[in-house]
């Protein structure tokens, strides 16, 4: 366990450092709960691009989510009792118009969890990395100053030929801000060699570095054909509720 104290996001948009990073830090900010599911034939089969973020427990991952998405307690919810050995889907994209689902598996390794928990969730955890037909990436959450564990490792092998068909991949390290530059240089170089063609980015919640570029990617990755489309012109911070997205 960690001791230091829990980094809040604040539950208003930040205003993106960059103008390519307008659009999906909007995108990003129309997270919203979708549905919680305990068993794989629970969750509703849709058609719409699904990322998936896995990781140890306390590597970061709930607040990256609230960071990424700027809402204060989103991926908190996952952590409510009751709810933390669940599969918590977020719907992104305009209200009503549900464009990509974010969802947030259960944190894995944590000591206090009986055996038999643990060995039912790995194997939940792997069916659905294994059969989820909508998945489109995977977003690995990694405390850099633990680095990959033996659980991190397992679940690599399990996604690595959905990986080599395709399926996106990246490696975030996480609490950078607890790095120097010399080390943060240095796990990234690691992780690279482990990511296995995936993508590794550094991000700190607390410094808010990587947030952009990580809306960024996870934009490109689910609207291929608008990647490259410019970002309208950043006038000003964008609202509670952000503006219409482009299509
Ligand atoms: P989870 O179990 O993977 O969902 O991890 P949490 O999001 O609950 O974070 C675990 C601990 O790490 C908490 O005490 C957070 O405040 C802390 N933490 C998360 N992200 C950062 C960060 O970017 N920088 C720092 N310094 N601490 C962080």
């Amino acid at each position: 366990m960690s001791s230091s104290p829990r980094v809040s996001p604040t539950s208003t948009p930040a205003a993106p450092a960059t103008p390519a990073a307008v659009t999906p830090m909007g995108w990003m900010h129309t997270a919203r709960f979708l549905t919680t599911a305990a068993q794989l034939h629970h969750l509703p089969e849709m058609d719409t691009p699904e990322i998936a973020f896995v990781g140890r427990s306390n590597a970061g991952k709930s607040t990256c989510i609230n960071t990424l998405t700027q809402k204060k307690q989103l991926a908190f919810a996952s952590k409510k009792p009751g709810r933390t050995q669940h599969i918590n889907l977020f719907a992104l994209g305009k209200q009503g118009i549900t464009d990509t689902v974010l969802a947030d598996l259960p944190g894995y390794g944590y000591a206090a969890v009986a055996k038999m928990d643990k060995l039912r969730w790995q194997q939940v955890m792997a069916n659905y990395l294994v059969s989820r037909e909508n998945l489109t990436g995977i977003v690995m959450m990694c405390d850099p100053r633990h680095g990959l564990t033996e659980l991190d490792d397992i679940l690599l092998e399990v996604i690595r030929p959905r990986v080599e068909e395709g399926l996106k991949f990246l490696i975030i390290l996480t609490k950078a801000d607890k790095l120097t530059r010399a080390e943060q240089a240095k796990a990234l170089s690691i992780a690279r060699l482990q990511a296995g063609g995936g993508e590794v980015k550094l991000f700190s919640a607390l410094k808010k570095q990587g947030v952009d570029e990580v809306a960024k990617l996870l934009w490109d990755w689910t609207h291929p054909a608008t990647g490259m489309a410019p970002a309208p012109a950043p006038t000003a911070p964008p609202e509670e509720e952000p503006e219409a997205l482009d299509e």
